[in-house]
């Protein structure tokens, strides 16, 4: 089936006993048992499993193409649960720009107990001279947060699977609908649903996708259900209720960013526009035999310094000046004062979730605050 059509009937089934069309919610911590003491609904408790929460996991499986999905209250819960599946002493090998809230988890909560190197793994040498026998996974983001890298997947998968590493896939940017990465042999696929998923900015979770039932998504399932890191009954709905509209929402945002970073490219007054569909971005080959379509998030960078993009925000009246992403409402941050001390990113850069609006107020909008 194609992928619209896995979003809106994977994550629903009709209820058996009230016939209603759309699956209730189930709010029960806890489920009858028969009288031989067996569980006849499949379920026992709702830490180690709910209804709303399996149908989701259906359908986010299927979106990515996996053999079975873990949904976590948070995308920092789910990476948190792929570094809590390696052993003590396992090095990891992620990018530079990853995803802030993962890198300082990686510093801050497993410095004692893993190793890690973050470095550019846009470049195969360097990639190779830091696997060590002790490394287990490599950590990839494409398009990366908040510098619109992208990183050639089939590449990292082919010097890692001879050395039996893991290659996990940071998928929050692309979504399925623009780029599937197990398809291309990654093991894992990672999403924050607080975003795309999401869609409307008021819900949080995350997810991990795998391509097949290995002993390490025995441990993360075990992970998931002992640590207890689950979303409740009532985001599951929510989530599966957006992802009904998730691929028609994507192609909005995907126009939408098209638009805007054509406008942008072209503006005397923009310095240079990251996103991976535009010709000019550096890995624009390599995005293109990998992404079906290019995402709707985009950085740039103002001509006049961090005051200058700071002016610019502070004019805009449509744009949200808020981080997260993917909503369906357009956001714009100061992306390198998020990040804090140790960021890398320029600090007259401009971080844009393009939203769902029409392109022309957008425009219009970034217009007034460019000539103000
Ligand atoms: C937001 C985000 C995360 C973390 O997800 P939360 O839901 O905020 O915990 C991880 N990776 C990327 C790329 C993100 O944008």
């Amino acid at each position: 089936m194609k992928i619209e059509t896995i979003a809106i009937h994977a994550g629903n089934t009709t209820d058996e006993g009230s016939r209603a069309v759309i699956h209730p919610i189930v709010t029960s911590t806890t489920f009858e048992r028969a009288s031989d003491g067996t569980y006849p609904g499949g379920y026992q408790y709702s830490r180690s499993g709910n209804p709303n929460r399996t149908l989701l996991e259906n359908v986010l499986a299927k979106l990515e193409g996996g053999a079975d999905a873990a949904t976590f209250s948070s995308g920092n819960a789910a990476g948190m649960a792929v570094f809590q599946s390696l052993a003590p002493g396992s090095h990891i090998i992620a990018p530079d720009d990853m995803y802030h809230g993962l890198r300082n988890q990686l510093k801050n909560l497993f410095a004692d107990i893993l190793t890690f190197d973050f470095i550019d793994i846009n470049n195969t040498e360097v990639l190779k001279n830091h696997i060590k026998p002790t490394t287990k996974l490599i950590w990839v983001e494409t398009p990366s947060n908040p510098l619109l890298k992208v990183t050639d997947i089939r590449k990292v998968v082919e010097i890692a699977h001879p050395q039996n590493i893991t290659v996990v896939c940071d998928n929050t940017f692309a979504t399925p609908i623009c780029q599937q990465p197990l398809s291309f042999g990654v093991d894992m696929v990672m999403h924050s649903s607080t975003k795309y998923f999401g869609g409307h900015s008021d819900l949080m979770g995350g997810v991990l996708i795998t391509k097949e039932k290995t002993s390490q998504w025995q441990k993360i399932r075990q992970i998931q259900e002992m640590g207890g890191a689950i979303p409740s009954p009532m985001d599951c709905y929510l989530l599966v209720r957006s992802i009904k509209t998730l691929p028609y929402r994507v192609r909005g945002h995907v126009n939408n960013a098209t638009l805007l970073a054509n406008y942008l490219n072209t503006h005397p007054k923009v310095e240079r526009v990251l996103y991976p569909g535009l010709p000019s971005h550096p890995q624009h080959e390599i995005a293109k035999g990998q992404m079906s379509s290019f995402g709707g998030m985009l950085s740039f960078c103002v001509i006049g310094g961090e005051a200058e993009a700071r002016r610019i925000i502070n004019k805009l009246q449509l744009f949200t000046q808020a981080t997260s992403l993917g909503g369906v409402e357009s956001l714009i941050e100061h992306r390198a004062s998020v990040e804090g001390p140790d960021t890398k990113t320029p600090l007259n850069l401009l971080r844009v979730s393009v939203g769902l609006e029409h392109i022309d107020d957008l425009i219009a909008d970034l217009e007034q605050a460019f000539n103000d």
